[in-house]
């Protein structure tokens, strides 16, 4: 009998996954499934301890998912991605595997050790299947007319419609229990060898039952309310299943199938397009890595920008990183992701723009933060995101175009409902003054226990763009 291995990774789910699927397709297949953590590695890519902790939570629900298809699932840990490739070698030999199925990483050392993993197990004998699965089409699939990766967003969206309108990624279902006989007692996942810190279960529920009842929910109503809701922070209108997408108890088809079975006519036009166009944004910055793979090396796209002086004022970035800038907005939304291991996208976008053009702070510094505390942290993603505020990567915001950290929060927090929920020392400011706390406090000698802001916008802007220009001039 022919013994198949589903090297699991960041796909964590029974459904929709392409390589448990594909090693499940002989019936008398004896398979079995194994997660290798790497410690080690996840701390030289700055991966927070809450999306470690989601990870084993999801782990251990995915052993139970597996178990009840006649699966076992294997757990190993061990230091780095060099050490993993030692291992599978040694546990193909043991188990007398035939052949290996896992779906691909785009990340620059993950394809490494890939690389690696398959010159290895080609020479024990074991054949080796990869699969794209964590994107709704393969990167390299959607192309110029001269054959060359799209640079810019909105044309490379319409191409893609354009390609699932004509046929639409299949939507895999969990596999047939297989009559194989389970161990007594399912082998221990024994807690990960790196820091510990707890996550909001509530927020955040693992697994993947849970990943598709908030899908589910969202694809039925909130998205139509998506277009006005998704740039408010105050509001629960975004579908909040980012770290269900980083770490795979969910997949990008699984969404788009569920998306189009409420919301049929999406492809075509409709409200529900816009929550789609950021399943393709998402997909946008995972096909630029695979073009350009030293966006995983730290290199900013757009190359000019290597030159800029960055000021690196350590006390501005301690300020920047608890929440403590004097801007509400900008406090507000990194005491959320302090606290909750998620932010906002709006915020996101504001918090990373702040650093940058108003504390002239290399954005590499924000963008490694950011991994370190999101619970969705995600490279693609991560980076894109910075290099677009930063106006350093390609279809970025325009270095000229700068954030005002004050008109950001009265147009998309009027009220300062969200500053509230994060900032209790503003209190008593009202809402007329949410946005400029020392002024209200000025005029009305009030002693405020926040700090003043620490950098005037506008003269922060004018040596922002002096600093842009000088670099673009000495390219
Ligand atoms: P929704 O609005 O419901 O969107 C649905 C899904 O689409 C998201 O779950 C996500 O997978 C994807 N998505 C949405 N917006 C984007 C986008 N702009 N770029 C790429 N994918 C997107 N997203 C991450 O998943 N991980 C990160 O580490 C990350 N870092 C970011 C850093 C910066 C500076 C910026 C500006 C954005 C970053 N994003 C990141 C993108 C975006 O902010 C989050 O995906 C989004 O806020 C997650 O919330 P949601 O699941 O409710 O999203």
């Amino acid at each position: 009998m022919a013994t198949h291995l589903v090297w699991l990774r960041n796909d964590l789910r029974i459904n929709d996954n392409s390589a448990l699927w594909a090693a499940c397709r002989q019936r008398d297949a004896n398979v079995v499934a194994l997660f290798i953590a790497t410690p080690q590695q996840w701390r030289q890519h700055d991966m927070s301890p809450r999306q470690a902790d989601y990870i084993w939570h999801s782990l251990q629900l995915l052993q139970q998912a597996l178990a009840a298809k006649g699966i076992v699932l294997h757990y190993y840990q061990c230091a780095d991605f060099s050490a993993s490739v030692d291992y599978l070698a040694a546990f193909c030999r043991e188990q007398q595997v035939d052949a290996l199925f896992y779906n691909y990483q785009y990340e620059f050392n993950e394809r490494e050790r890939d690389a690696a993993t398959e010159r290895r197990l080609t020479q024990q004998g074991v054949t080796v299947q990869g699969f794209d699965d964590s994107v709704l089409l393969p990167p390299g699939s959607v192309r110029t007319g001269s054959q060359k990766m799209y640079k810019v967003f909105t044309p490379f969206s319409k191409a893609y419609l354009q390609r699932l309108r004509i046929s639409l990624p299949e939507c895999l279902p969990a596999p047939e229990p297989r009559s194989q006989t389970l161990p007594q007692t399912l082998p221990a996942l024994a807690p990960f060898d790196y820091p510990r810190q707890a996550f909001d279960h509530q927020l955040f529920p693992p697994g993947e039952a849970a990943a598709l009842q908030r899908l589910r929910a969202f694809c039925r109503q909130p998205v139509m309310s998506y277009p006005e809701q998704r740039d408010l922070p105050a509001l629960d209108g975004t579908s909040r299943l980012s770290v269900c997408l980083a770490t795979g108890t969910l997949s990008p088809r699984q969404c788009l199938h569920r998306l189009l079975h409420e919301q049929p006519q999406t492809l075509e036009q409709g409200r529900a397009r816009v929550w789609l166009n950021e399943l393709i944004w998402r997909d946008f910055y995972r096909h630029l890595l695979v073009a350009f793979p030293a966006l995983c090396k730290n290199q900013p796209f757009m190359t000019w920008t290597k030159q800029v002086a960055w000021q690196d004022n350590p006390h501005h970035f301690t300020a920047w990183q608890q929440g403590k800038t004097g801007y509400p907005i900008v406090d507000a939304a990194m005491r959320q992701m302090n606290r909750t291991g998620w932010m906002h996208n709006r915020l996101r976008m504001i918090t990373a723009s702040f650093l940058v053009k108003d504390l002239q702070i290399n954005w590499q510094l924000g963008e490694r933060y950011f991994m370190s505390m999101l619970i969705d942290g995600d490279l693609a993603a991560n980076n894109g995101g910075w290099q677009w505020a930063a106006s350093t990567g390609t279809d970025a915001a325009p270095y000229f175009r700068i954030f005002n950290p004050t008109t950001q929060g009265e147009r998309f927090d009027k009220q300062g409902e969200f500053i509230r929920r994060w900032l209790p020392e503003l209190a008593k400011v009202p809402d007329s003054a949410i946005h400029d706390p020392h002024g209200w406090a000025k005029k009305n000698h009030q002693r405020l226990d926040y700090p003043s802001p620490i950098v005037e916008h506008k003269a922060a802007r004018e040596k922002t763009l002096a600093i842009f220009a000088a670099a673009r001039k000495a390219s």
